[in-house]
């Protein structure tokens, strides 16, 4: 028994702990906001109890992948929302992606439009990226500066309308922009797939008049992601630009990323919990609420990346949360190609991995904490996350695994309540999240607003800076 200084002790929970695959029954005392010990019978006079028994105890969730939209797009969803409907799902920390908010997030005006929009108004930490876009390449090392914890790119049109949207890079912007991006030790994120081939797919698609869920993804094959993750190997070996693969749909795009990462490149691979847990068939079946880019692919490709991700192919997991109003999906009139594609999902994601992955995949819950916390703080800089260990913030997902339910509209935080998940029986659910020691959410009490703050990753935590 220890006698120390807690404020707080998370009592009795199964504890996810770093390096161990199956949860340990421990108890966590948390002072100042942080861990500061993990134990058995931990003990301190006037502390607050919180009882964590029956849950399995995670980190909390860090989802380096999510679109807010805000400035000036907060219609189609907004910090608040946005952060409650993580914070519900057991996460502690996101990163905003620099669009679809107006104007991109490709300069450091920009950003701090960003930075104003989500002040005081998240529900859990946060950081931002920045863009690489043509014609401003100066502003990458300078938003470096003002903290974004990376760059990301398209090379096909990113989708989007209004004046300040985000465009797509050309190679010549992409191969300068990563060799500049390398010069200060920073990280390109890329939504990889060949613009060419996707443009005169759907271009022959549409004159046909195919243009339902299957067409749509026929018009963006394999090829074209793998072909795109390949140019951009090709160009971070010639720069030495650290690499991050967004979203990656397909198990042969995996497999070249391992095949790079073992030859020594720094370079890692996301994929989203939809890619796992749907298809294309479900696409056809759920219609524009499922659909997304690269679209959803086959049941071969779905189990494949569950035994990738099982093998530690697949470094992390992110939501890809890109919603839009549901008439900008599905209307009368709209075809399949011409509604907004972009998946809400970012509540579900941990709960879907532990249902389905360690429920019934047989994966380690260990996996699970690796891919959204431990792997994603790890490589954006987020130095105060990412794991049950002493001296990090006190961000904790207490799950009930014995908790069935079946996820309804009424459960979802987003602002426009719809997801592919709407329906499903889930085997487990987030109890409570706590941030930074405090309570962000609930099951009897909801989402507690407003208390999250912005990390900055700063060109000082880059790990490529000397
Ligand atoms: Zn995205």
């Amino acid at each position: 028994m220890e006698e120390r200084g807690f404020q707080k002790i998370v009592r009795g929970g199964l504890v996810v702990l770093p390096g161990h695959d199956e949860p340990q029954q421990a108890d966590i005392g948390i002072c100042g906001g942080r861990i500061a010990a993990v134990g058995t019978g931990l003990e301190a006079a006037g502390a607050e109890i919180i009882d964590a028994g029956g849950c399995l105890v995670m980190p909390g969730g860090i989802d380096v992948h999510v679109h807010f939209n805000e400035p000036n797009m907060g219609h189609w969803e907004g910090f608040p929302t946005g952060s409650a409907a993580l914070a519900a799902g057991g996460f502690t920390a996101y990163a905003d992606m620099p669009l679809n908010g107006l104007p991109a997030t490709v300069d450091t005006a920009a950003l701090a439009l960003k930075a104003e929009a989500a002040e005081g108004r998240s529900a859990v930490d946060y950081a931002f990226w920045g863009g690489l876009v043509p014609g401003k390449l100066q502003e990458l090392e300078p938003m470096a500066e003002a903290g974004v914890i990376g760059f990301k790119a398209f090379v096909s049109k990113p989708g989007g309308e209004g004046e300040g949207r985000f465009v797509e890079a050309d190679d010549w912007t992409l191969y300068e922009g990563m060799r500049r991006i390398a010069s200060f030790g920073g990280v390109l994120a890329l939504h990889a797939e060949n613009d060419s081939m996707t443009t005169a797919l759907g271009d022959a698609m549409r004159r046909e008049g195919r243009t339902g869920a299957l067409d749509f993804a026929a018009s963006r094959p394999p090829i074209a992601e793998l072909e795109a993750v390949n140019r951009a190997l090709f160009y971070a070996g010639r720069t030495g630009c650290r690499l991050h693969f967004v979203h990656i749909s397909h198990p042969d795009s995996v497999e070249l990323i391992h095949s790079a990462k073992k030859s020594g490149m720094d370079v890692t691979v996301e994929t989203c919990p939809h890619y796992l847990m749907l298809t294309e068939e479900d696409m056809a079946r759920l219609g524009a609420v499922a659909k997304c880019a690269p679209p959803l692919r086959g049941a071969e490709s779905r189990d494949r990346l569950w035994e990738q991700l099982a093998a530690g192919k697949i470094d992390l997991v992110a939501s890809d949360h890109s919603p839009s109003p549901f008439e900008l999906k599905e209307a009368p009139g709209l075809s399949f190609f011409d509604g907004w594609g972009g998946i809400s999902g970012a509540q579900s994601t941990m709960e879907l991995l532990l249902h389905e992955g360690v429920g019934k995949r047989g994966l380690p819950a260990g996996l699970v904490a690796r891919v959204l916390s431990q792997a994603p703080a790890a490589r954006f800089g987020f130095a105060a996350k990412g794991g049950i260990v002493p001296g990090l913030d006190a961000d904790l997902a207490l799950v009930d695994m014995e908790h069935r339910y079946t996820l309804e509209k009424g459960h979802l935080q987003y602002l426009h309540p719809h997801s592919p998940y709407e329906g499903m029986e889930f085997g487990c659910r987030v109890a409570g999240t706590l941030l930074r020691g405090e309570l962000a959410y609930s099951l009897e009490s909801g989402v507690l607003p407003g208390g999250g703050a912005r990390i900055r990753a700063g060109l000082g935590s880059y790990a490529g800076k000397a």
